[in-house]
């Protein structure tokens, strides 16, 4: 598996970065996922090898851990999802959905590759080597897709109060979490 394995330093800081933002996904981890989840899909020739109905099915389930997010150049992506938010990834800043109090509840395998990629260091200078440019070179085949499902749904969550009622829960987690 390509990447870095986390630092002693990780042991120590507990996952700021994960307290902070979901990891980036390659869309080799999407499809890792999907094959994960039995839905069929091929590696490689990635370019319409899945659908608008099968990516939508898959990030409604109630167990669903992605989020479609943009970046402000407008680059659509998929990243981790933040705790009490969905697949639509509006919120710049979050606690990934897999972070359990042991860590990361994935294995180093499972892991996305903006995660796999991060580099720690004892300084907690920790330096992200999944750069834009490569993201928007891997992601560049599922601008249309991604898009379409973003301007769907992402003006029809806000109009009907569903990213409200994501912030109040959020921020009932984040007390729930300072009262204990
Ligand atoms: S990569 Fe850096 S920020 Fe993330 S857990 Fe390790 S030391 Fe902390
Ligand atoms: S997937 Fe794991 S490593 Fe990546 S942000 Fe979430 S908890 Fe951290």
């Amino acid at each position: 598996m390509d990447g870095f394995q986390p630092g002693e330093e990780c042991i120590i800081c507990q996952g700021k970065c994960c307290r902070e933002h979901g990891c980036v996904l390659a869309p080799c981890d999407l499809f890792r996922a999907l094959r994960g989840a039995g839905i069929p899909c091929r590696m490689g020739d990635e370019e319409g090898q899945i659908t608008r109905e099968t990516l939508l099915a898959f990030l409604q389930r109630e167990e669903n851990l992605f989020a479609i997010d943009r970046m402000h150049g407008g680059l659509y992506f998929l990243r981790m999802r933040h705790k009490c938010y969905n697949f639509i990834g509006v919120d710049a800043m979050g606690e990934c959905v897999a972070l359990t109090e042991k860590g990361c509840s994935l294995s180093y395998e499972e892991r996305p590759k903006g995660g796999r990629y991060l580099k720690s260091s004892p300084d907690f200078h920790c330096a992200q080597q999944y750069t834009a440019e490569m993201m928007a070179e891997d992601w560049a085949p599922f601008q249309e897709l991604l898009q379409s499902i973003w301007e769907e749904y992402e003006p029809k969550f806000e109009a009907d109060g569903t990213f409200d009622r994501c912030d109040e829960e959020y921020f009932r987690w984040m007390r729930s979490k300072t009262d204990t």
